[in-house]
């Protein structure tokens, strides 16, 4: 056995209690990067096509020798239902100087590049390593902690206390009012497009309340008839985004300037730029709610 060997082998025993399988598939992390596998001329911007393929994304363990003194976690996750192998994530603590930088994609940009479909095990995987890094010392006394067991837990080793990890749950909302729909264009630097209303719920908040709270905070007005519709995790860093419409109940629009550069009531049929529907559930509940008054409008127009 090769030296390197010996160190994954030792890592995934000993420092993280997994087990060394040979069939298993891994998904390599650098800081917010996931790590792809080199193709013959990996480009400096945007994802290689050589590097489009799930083969690029999915390291195995012998694959990871020559980076393995550089390997700070291996963590066991739940690949989900219908997964044939074991799934791990790992996290490059610094950079293997046996690999080009350019295959270091942020997780985001991957996002953006393929879709939420490819990018769902990735941001899966981006979660758990995410949790580690944030937790790798006890909070109480400030000791190391360990990953236990099947990787769902992090205890510290001197006073016994479990960390697991942690999801942040968000609401995210279309307000509607018939044939028109409240967006909202953020405050952050940079953002070009509208979307839907969302923030964090709150302790002690239900998901309901949470939607009419951040409405009323960042556009002034009153909600009704609030709905729940789809779930998305969004691994930026962990938040779970629920997803509702509501219907508007009163009030003046006075967008919140601290989180709103603008918003609006835009007609169904005259949206602005949002966001893709194959990327978020914000581009999915603006385009199904438009798409069904459309239609409830031509077969209104049809009947009549
Ligand atoms: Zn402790």
């Amino acid at each position: 056995m090769t030296t390197s060997q010996e160190q994954l082998r030792s890592l995934a025993l000993s420092r993280f209690s997994v087990d060394y399988d040979p069939n298993a598939v891994l998904i390599v992390f650098y800081e917010n990067a996931v790590v792809l596998k080199a193709g013959p001329d990996v480009a400096g911007a945007g994802i290689a096509a050589e590097t489009r393929s799930p083969e690029a994304l999915l390291w195995n363990f012998p694959e990871l020798e020559d980076v393995a003194s550089c390997v700070s976690a291996l963590i066991p996750i739940d690949a989900g239902l219908g997964s044939d192998n074991a799934l791990y994530a790992a996290l490059l603590e610094s950079w293997p100087s046996a690999l080009p930088k350019t295959q270091a994609i942020p997780t985001r940009q991957f996002l953006f590049e393929r879709g939420f479909e490819a990018f769902s095990i990735v941001g899966r995987a981006s979660q758990w390593i995410n949790w580690y890094r944030s937790h790798r010392y006890c909070g109480t006394c400030g000791s190391q902690n360990m990953v236990q067991g099947s990787g769902a837990l992090l205890r510290c080793q001197a006073c016994e206390i479990d960390y697991y990890p942690r999801i942040n749950p968000c609401i995210i909302v279309l307000v509607t009012d018939k044939d028109k729909v409240l967006l909202a264009r953020s405050s952050r630097r940079g953002a070009t497009f509208f979307s839907c209303l969302a923030g964090f719920i709150e302790p002690g908040e239900t998901a309901e309340e949470a939607v009419a709270r951040e409405v009323y905070e960042e556009a002034g007005i009153q909600v009704t008839n609030i709905r729940y519709v789809k779930s998305q995790p969004w691994p930026f860093p962990s938040q779970l985004m629920l997803g509702y419409y509501a219907d508007y109940a009163g009030g003046d629009l006075n967008p919140c300037p601290e989180e709103l550069a603008e918003a609006g009531w835009f007609d169904v049929g005259a949206l602005p730029s949002i966001p893709a529907p194959s990327i978020s559930v914000a581009g999915q509940l603006i385009e199904d709610y438009c798409r069904w008054a459309i239609n409830k409008n031509l077969n209104a127009t049809r009947e009549s």
